[in-house]
């Protein structure tokens, strides 16, 4: 991509609106666009990190049987009412009528109508275990809309939803999503211990996946040993014997929330109706799970936790463009044969083509967008048949031949 041709540009000044280092950064360097409180919009960079997250998130949910589908955020008050969260939920789910005094909603999460999907296929112990997914927004009428993408009112989400015969079956696959929860954090260069929670219906504890960071809402307890903690919000005597932990050992911490998985047992299966027959055609509610992972939260978790005074330090997994490319001194001719030829062997590129910025507004704007890797090409580096290249991560620059840069670069 062509930095002349971009869509957004790169702001000097932080929002005034905005206290968060996730949102100024994005903001200044053209991710996202704000709507209101709480409401972003994703500009063709912010978009490319999140389709990279969003991609990582497919293939680990792939790998353990994830099917994709793509539900309507639209709700439909009749199912809501028969789980009795409608009202239940009024506070965090917003709720409307339509011009015939009709009731809708926005969904906040599906387990409704994914349990009304799930009816109408399965009905025999045959069908079972299924697991679906989808990656779509949800909408939530959250009151302390004001960490960026930390927390929004619409927000984007993935919902993983299993369906079991057993017990057993269930507590399995639980085991298999948290461990690919791990890695997919991993992938995305944000370590994340997991902790017991509240909120699991038919189990104990949820589990939630916490990130340090002094930004963050929740306050955990880390037994740093076996990197596992306990959410504030259940950390009593009886937790703590329960797990069999010592009080003097554990660590508090702040903490973002990244994902919470749950155990729902057949509470949304009992009310909704959807059953399977057994060996013995016997019938029986189906066990549910429930796995939720925000990537727009997680979007704005790397960004808290890579960054420095000039900007954005993305992990290579999810950077925009691996490379930002600049060209200096008029050498477009020169860069523009660069920037084909690393296009050309599938680098992806951002190039800083503009003839009307100054050197250090141009290495200002690497900084702030964050890309792993900074090449220069100006009138002293072509001098010598060569480039500059700078990770964004390291402060010393190193020059690189021009013949061997695809090399360099596809090692
Ligand atoms: P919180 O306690 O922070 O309000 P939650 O426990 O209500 O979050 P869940 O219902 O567990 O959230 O949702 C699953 C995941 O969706 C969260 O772990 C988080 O990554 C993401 N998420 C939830 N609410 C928001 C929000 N308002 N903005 C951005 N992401 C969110
Ligand atoms: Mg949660």
């Amino acid at each position: 991509m062509r930095l002349s041709q971009l869509f957004t540009k790169t702001l000097r000044e932080n929002p005034k609106d905005e206290e968060s280092v996730n949102a100024k950064l994005l903001t200044r360097g053209g991710f996202i666009s704000k709507v209101m409180a709480g409401v972003f919009e994703y500009m063709p960079l912010g978009l490319s990190v999140l389709n990279k997250i969003n991609n990582i998130i497919r293939e680990e949910i792939n790998a353990i049987g994830g099917q994709e589908i793509f539900m309507s955020v639209f709700q439909n008050h009749g199912v809501w009412a028969m789980t009795d969260r409608w009202n239940e939920a009024s506070g965090v789910m917003y709720q409307f009528k339509d011009n015939t005094g009709k009731d809708y909603g926005l969904a906040f999460t599906h387990e409704e109508p994914i349990t009304v999907d799930a009816s109408r296929y399965i009905t025999s112990y045959k069908d079972l275990p299924k697991a679906v997914y989808q990656i779509c927004n949800k909408f939530r009428n959250e009151p302390r809309a004001k960490s960026g993408l930390l927390r929004g009112r619409e927000f984007m989400m993935k919902d993983l939803y299993s369906f079991h015969a057993t017990q057993e079956d269930l507590d399995d696959y639980y085991e298999k999503v948290a461990t690919v929860y791990m890695r997919i954090l991993e992938r995305v260069d944000v370590s994340a211990v997991r902790t017991f929670a509240s909120g699991g219906m038919f189990s104990k504890y949820s589990d939630e996946f916490q990130v340090l960071a002094e930004v963050g809402e929740d306050t955990i307890y880390i037994n740093e040993k076996e990197n596992r903690a306990v959410n504030k919000e259940v950390y009593n005597d009886e937790v703590l014997s329960d797990l069999n932990w010592n009080k003097e050992n554990l660590v508090e911490k702040r903490a973002i929330e990244v994902g919470n998985i749950f155990k729902l047992g057949t509470r949304f299966s009992e009310k909704l109706g959807l059953n399977y027959t057994d060996e013995n055609g016997d019938k029986k509610p189906v066990i549910m799970a429930s796995y939720g992972i925000g990537p727009a939260r997680l979007m704005g978790t790397i960004v808290e936790l890579h960054n420095d005074k000039n900007g954005i330090i993305w992990p290579e997994s999810v950077a925009p463009f691996k490379v930002h490319l600049i060209v200096l001194d008029g050498k477009n001719k020169e860069g523009d044969k660069i920037y084909d030829d690393l296009k050309k062997s599938g680098v992806e590129v951002l190039y800083d083509d503009r003839e009307d910025k100054s050197a250090g507004e141009k290495f200002a704007d690497a900084d702030l967008i964050g890309c792993p890797l900074r090449i220069v090409v100006s009138e002293k580096t072509l001098e010598k048949d060569s480039v500059e290249m700078k990770k964004r991560n390291e402060k010393d620059a190193k020059l690189a031949k021009i013949s061997q840069l695809l090399d360099l670069l596809n090692r």
